[in-house]
């Protein structure tokens, strides 16, 4: 009698302390604080057993604490049974000591087994199984509150992400603009070392790095990545998701492991792609990869309707038949230009009796021929020299810091080239004018004087370069 009521003034000792346990295992929702609370309170009620904890779940590494990653083809039979039925499995071994495993049971699932070792004896102490029961079922739901506490948070801040990219994307920002944006928000938000952006030429034969790529992306070592992505892309048209990328030439070291590729895909067709790259291997989550395609999806309008605009504007600035630039931006480039730079020269061209060549051989010919003289042009042509259709078939080169004996011998280059390679055979005359910061000058005066100066070429033998004031 008397000793069942000390029994019973242990159990209600030891329920104590598990309400105790219970509450400061649910005051923290912090995943890594609570395995660490687990521990100690094992320790201070079963100072002379010994525990492992074998996780299902994803946790940070504990080199501290005794966690395991608890593996389905693991050959602990008890652990994966408690794991499995999420009932307690008992193993007793030849080394003279019992083991139990509580599975941690939470409301909705199972996070994985508390393995218990009871050392010296034969059998686990059956007064303690109850006991360790309730704790791993309170741990198990304290660690479902924490889980579900921070995957509610990952899922908040990714909605913010996503709310916010398509709310700056429908702002009708200049394409640059856009993906410096969305750049920036995804390298914070993946800790991603590069991020970039591509556009499929119509044939899908070449994928165009935009602006707002990280500028890894412009270098010649990023091409190994792009054009294996490429590739697959093209063939799948499935989103990537790599963990450890190596090359089958074992000539080519990777220096980035993980890559993650979403296709931008608008009315069911292939526009581009986003990926993005880490050095370490398997550094991106499966979380992070479903975020950036819906981050990819609910920017696709957004991202094709800025490249669209920005092709239109290549169309308006560039002549359709000569594929040379427009008269338009011409303009305006000299005169930023005029604005902005020290000196500059300015090439006028016109074809020397064209009339005779259309009369002859017809328009088409003719256009061919119009298409001959702004090809050479274009080969003639520094990366910021602009050569332009200026109307009919006079072209226009403008020359930025060049200055005018330079430009002239440029000039004088490419009438010679004409006259030697056209077919049919055709001449050109130029007319040539200069402005530097020390005279007062305009654009329109450069026209008009570039303009005069061709006038005297036709006037003294066609074929020629006449510079202005010269003749
Ligand atoms: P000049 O040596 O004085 O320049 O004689 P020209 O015959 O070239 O005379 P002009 O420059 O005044 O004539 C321009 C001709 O170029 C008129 C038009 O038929 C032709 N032309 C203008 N634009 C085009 C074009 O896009 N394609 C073709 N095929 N011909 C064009
Ligand atoms: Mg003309
Ligand atoms: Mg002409």
């Amino acid at each position: 009698m008397f000793d069942f009521e000390g029994d019973l003034l242990l159990d209600d000792g030891k329920y104590k302390k598990l309400f105790q346990i219970a509450e400061k295992l649910h005051s923290t929702l912090n995943i890594d604080v609570l395995l660490g609370e687990i521990f100690i309170a094992l320790k201070d009620i079963y100072p002379n057993f010994s525990y492992h904890l074998l996780l299902s779940m994803d946790t940070h590494s504990h080199s501290d604490l005794p966690i395991i990653d608890l593996e389905y083809d693991n050959d602990n039979i008890a652990a994966i049974q408690a794991f499995e039925s999420g009932n307690v499995q008992f193993e007793n071994t030849q080394m003279g000591h019992a083991i139990l495993y509580a599975p941690l049971k939470g409301k909705r699932e199972i996070f994985g087994v508390l393995q218990v070792i009871a050392p010296d004896t034969k059998e686990f102490p059956i007064n303690e199984v109850e006991f360790i029961t309730l704790f791993s079922g309170c741990a198990g739901g304290a660690l479902e509150n924490a889980q579900l506490y921070q995957q509610s948070l990952r899922t908040i801040s990714d909605l913010k992400l996503i709310n916010e990219t398509s709310h700056q994307l429908n702002s009708n920002r200049p394409l640059a603009e856009t993906f410096e944006f969305m750049s920036t928000q995804i390298k914070a938000s993946f800790e991603a070392n590069e991020v970039g952006f591509f556009l499929f030429s119509h044939q899908l034969t070449k994928a165009k790095v935009l602006p707002g790529s990280t500028p890894y992306f412009f270098t010649r070592q990023a091409r190994i990545y792009v054009d294996y992505i490429k590739e697959k892309l093209l063939k799948e048209n499935e989103p990537l998701f790599i963990g450890d990328f190596t090359l089958s030439d074992k000539n080519h070291g990777t220096s980035f492991h993980s890559i993650m590729a979403v296709p931008v895909v608008v009315s069911e067709k292939l526009r581009g792609f986003c990926m993005i790259m880490h050095r370490c291997p398997y550094f991106f989550s499966f979380e992070s990869f479903t975020l950036l395609q819906s981050l990819v999806h609910h920017s696709s309008l957004a991202l094709t309707n800025s490249m669209l605009r920005e092709e239109l504007k290549v169309l308006v600035t560039t002549d359709h038949l000569t594929k040379l630039h427009s008269r338009k931006f011409l303009d305006e480039k000299i005169q930023s230009s005029m604005k902005n730079d020290g000196e500059g020269t300015f090439i006028l061209l016109d074809i020397d009796n064209f009339k005779e060549i259309n009369d002859t051989y017809g328009h088409q010919i003719g256009d061919e021929v119009l298409i001959q003289v702004a090809n050479l042009i274009r080969g003639n042509m520094r990366e910021h020299d602009i050569g332009a259709r200026w109307g009919g078939e006079e072209l226009a080169i403008y020359l930025p810091k060049v200055p005018l004996e330079t430009g002239a011998a440029i000039a004088s280059r490419l009438v010679k080239k004409v006259a030697e390679s056209s077919e049919p055979h055709i001449t050109v005359s130029c007319g040539i004018s200069y402005w530097n910061k020390e005279s007062q000058d305009s654009y329109q005066y450069l026209f008009k004087r570039a303009d005069e100066a061709l006038y005297t070429a036709k006037e003294t033998g066609k074929n020629k370069v006449v510079i202005q004031g010269r003749s």
